[in-house]
């Protein structure tokens, strides 16, 4: 028995290798070449199609992972009423301008309840006022930058205690 790729005799047991899709006899060092075949065809087989499934593309309508989140100001309800006294408008007014009951405005004001980001655009355009801060998430590096930064203050803090 010879090695099918160096033509070395082979002495021990030849190793079936499949090197191209094809199987060889060859020796233990050309065996590297290729892949050892043991149990054939099944564990390929299996990792077909969850490596299909994993190579398919979902259709991504953002660019990056990296999420851009809107997050509505703490005192949103003051700065819609001041804004809306500042023009003189009721709560009628704004109403029937952002197409919304008055009861919304009511609860809007007094922060019984907290507009969707659709209704708080709406409200900022009207407004011209800023009720949403926009959060880029991005690797988190930012939070851990200000969580490192707070833990220096903290020393400096407990250092002046002493
Ligand atoms: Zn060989």
């Amino acid at each position: 028995m010879r090695c099918e790729i160096c033509g070395k005799k082979i002495i021990d047991e030849p190793i079936t290798t499949k090197i191209d899709g094809s199987a060889m006899k060859v020796c233990k060092d050309c065996s590297k070449f290729g892949k050892i075949q043991r149990t054939p065809s099944k564990p390929a087989h299996a990792r077909g199609p969850q490596g299909t499934a994993r190579g398919r593309r979902i259709p991504q309508s953002r660019p990056r992972r990296r999420e851009t989140t809107y997050e509505l100001l703490e005192d949103y309800n003051t700065i819609i009423r001041q804004a809306r006294e500042k023009k003189g408008w009721s709560r009628e007014d704004l109403g029937r301008i952002i197409n919304e009951k008055v009861s919304v405005v009511s609860r809007l004001e007094t922060a019984h309840m907290a507009p969707d980001t659709k209704l708080a655009r709406k409200i900022e355009k009207i407004l011209k006022i800023d009720l949403l801060e926009k959060i880029e998430d991005t690797t988190g590096e930012e939070f851990k930058a200000n969580s490192l930064k707070g833990s220096t203050i903290g020393d400096i803090a407990r250092i002046k205690k002493h």
